[in-house]
Parts: C-alpha cells; structure tokens; sequence
C-alpha cells in the first residue's frame, strides 16, 4: 500500500495554529512578562493609543511569537509576522511599512539579523511613524518623507546583545522570556494532548515535561513523539512508563538532554579534562555551528548549571560529571 504523504508545510502551520493559545488566558506561565503586559495592554487600551514597541528576547521556542500574536489579538487589531532575513532589500520592509493599519502590530523574528539599510529605515518608522525613502541615486538623490499609522513593532531574538544600541534604545518595553518551570510545561502538555484528542495520564504528562528543557515548542514536540509511540506500541492512555520508554528510543535523557548535549559534555570532559573548551572545539566535535550551540544548546546547560561560560572557554561543572556517569575532578583526588 502506499504510504501516506507526509504532512506538507502548510499542514504543519495549521497544526501548529491549533496548538498555539490565541488569548493571554491561555498562555501558561511567564508570570512577569504577563504582568507587565497586560498593565501595557489595558492603558494603552484605556488612552486609545497603540502599544509601545516591544521587544522580546530568550531562547528559541518559549513562546515570543505566540505572544506577538496574543498582544495583537488582545488588542484587536491585526498582527503581520515577517523575520529579518526575509527583509533583505530595502523594498521588503518598505513595502511592509507600508501595508499597516493604525495599530497594527508587526512582529519581526530574528531582529538581531536585520541589514544595516532595513534597520536605517526602521529608526524614524519606529520613533516619529515616519518613512524616508530616497530617490534616485549620488547627487541627485532626494529624500522623502511619508507618515506612517501609528502601529506598534514587537521584535524578538534569541541575542539581545547581539542588537545595536539605536535600535535597541528605540524599543519602549525590553521583556526576557525564561525557561519554564515543570508544572507549567506538564499543563502545556495536557492542554495541547486535549486539542491532539491523545490521552495523556498527569504522570505522563510530568514526564514528558521533565524532558522539555523548559521549554514549550519541545514540550509539544516530545508529546508527538510519544503519541506517535503510544500509538503503534502501547494502547491507552501515555502514562509515565510509555513516556519514558518513547523517549529513551529517541535518546530524550530524563534530564532532557539529546545526543549533541552529551557529546558537548563529553568531549569538554574526556578530551580537555572538563574544560575551559572553545566554542569552534564544540562546534566540531558535534557537527552543530557555533550559533546553534551558543543560542539553542549551551542556554539550557547552563540553567540547569551543567555548563559555565568562562571568558576562556565553556567548563563542564560536577554535576555534568555526575549527569554522564564521571567522577567529577575534585573527587577524585578524595
Ligand atoms: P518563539 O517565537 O519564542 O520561538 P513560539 O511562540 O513559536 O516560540 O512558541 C513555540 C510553540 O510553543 C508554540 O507553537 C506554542 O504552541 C507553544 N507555546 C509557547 N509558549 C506557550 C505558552 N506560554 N503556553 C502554551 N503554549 C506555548
């Protein structure tokens, strides 16, 4: 028989689109980023005006797009969504600047990624509303000015530091979204297994979560592991055995950490004696580029405290010793 196709691009947005929370009450956790927000959204409300610009910051997948598209929805009004690479000529922003409403909010991921001419054209579109384009070229060149609707730009990246000051400075609230605690991945977990129509048991849930790397979009990855597993190897509700059972066959550690996270660990502990090690020496060793272990592996080690930062290099603490099955160094003079 042939096999079903497997789920287009399109597919998966929807997919996606259903499991994401559309309302500020369904969106579990960040406390702080909630509070602040929602004082933001009911003044704002309250004077009539748009939001203050936005910007949001934190590792990958803990949720600053589901939360552009909240802000906007709370608000009423419509939210377009772009990244940085996808603006790469003057005219992609430009026309995007363009396209917007009053109050419209316009969410750019990876912000930190804008050129240089895209960035030059947001700082008057973010602090007078105001587009200068020039016309023409060299001496001749003319500059114009056009009003823009007052709308509010929510940006997001997962390197705050990597943002030049000016734009940074031109974003009114500056909001870091952390890691999130079990019990709130657990209830991401059982609301995302009702919408999924998969029985999920609260101990399976909490297991899963407890590999989640505190982080929503794996929270919601592992469950579809695991009901995928559930599905051909088990009948009846995921319970805490099935989920651990699913998640060691795709080598999900109960810590949550993958097979790039322990070799990271490994090599920092079998070759360099725990460290200090180069980020390019970790690069190699896992076949991942630099990026990806400075801004989706190395955060989560460090939260756990698996992996300091030193300004000579990365150092695996005790703990990941222990984690890995090693003694760590200073026990082992004892
Ligand atoms: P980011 O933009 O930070 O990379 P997303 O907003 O795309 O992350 O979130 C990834 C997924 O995780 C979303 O599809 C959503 O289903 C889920 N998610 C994120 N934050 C929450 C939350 N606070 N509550 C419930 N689900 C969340």
């Amino acid at each position: 028989p042939l096999l079903k196709p497997e789920v287009t691009p399109d597919e998966q947005d929807k997919q996606e689109d259903r499991i994401r929370p559309h309302r500020f009450a369904d969106y579990i956790g960040q406390k702080d980023l909630k509070q602040v927000l929602d004082i933001a959204i009911q003044a704002a409300k309250a004077r009539g005006e748009t939001l203050d610009h936005l910007l949001l910051y934190g590792p990958p997948g803990l949720g600053k797009t589901t939360m552009a598209l909240i802000l906007a929805s709370e608000m009423g009004v419509n939210c377009k969504v772009t990244s940085a690479p996808a603006l790469e000529r003057p005219r992609d922003i430009v026309g995007l600047l363009n396209s917007l409403k009053v109050g419209d909010v316009l969410f750019i991921d990876e912000i930190h990624r804008l050129s240089k001419m895209a960035e030059e054209i947001l700082y008057p579109a973010m602090e007078d509303f105001r587009l200068d384009i020039t016309l023409g070229k060299g001496q001749s060149a003319k500059t114009r000015s056009l009003p823009l609707p007052k709308y509010t730009l929510v940006g997001a990246t997962t390197r705050v530091g990597a943002l030049s000051s000016p734009l940074r400075d031109r974003f009114g609230l500056i909001q870091q979204l952390r890691f999130y605690a079990q019990d709130e991945l657990s209830q991401i977990v059982l609301r995302t297994a009702q919408i999924l129509q998969t029985d999920v048991s609260e101990d399976g849930a909490a297991e899963i979560a407890r590999r989640a790397r505190g982080t929503p979009r794996i929270a919601n990855r592992l469950l579809k592991r695991v009901r995928d597993y559930a599905q051909v190897k088990a009948a009846g509700t995921i319970n805490r055995y099935i989920a651990a059972e699913a998640l060691e066959l795709f080598q999900v550690d109960p810590c949550g950490l993958d097979w790039t996270d322990r070799r990271m660990l490994s090599v920092m502990i079998e070759n360099f004696n725990g460290g200090p090690v180069g980020l390019e020496t970790m690069a190699a060793a896992t076949g991942e580029d630099t990026q990806t272990i400075e801004e989706v592996y190395e955060p989560y080690l460090m939260q756990i405290g698996y992996l300091n930062r030193t300004p000579r290099g990365r150092v695996a603490t005790a703990a990941a010793y222990k984690h890995l099955g090693f003694t760590p160094p200073n026990q082992q003079l004892s």
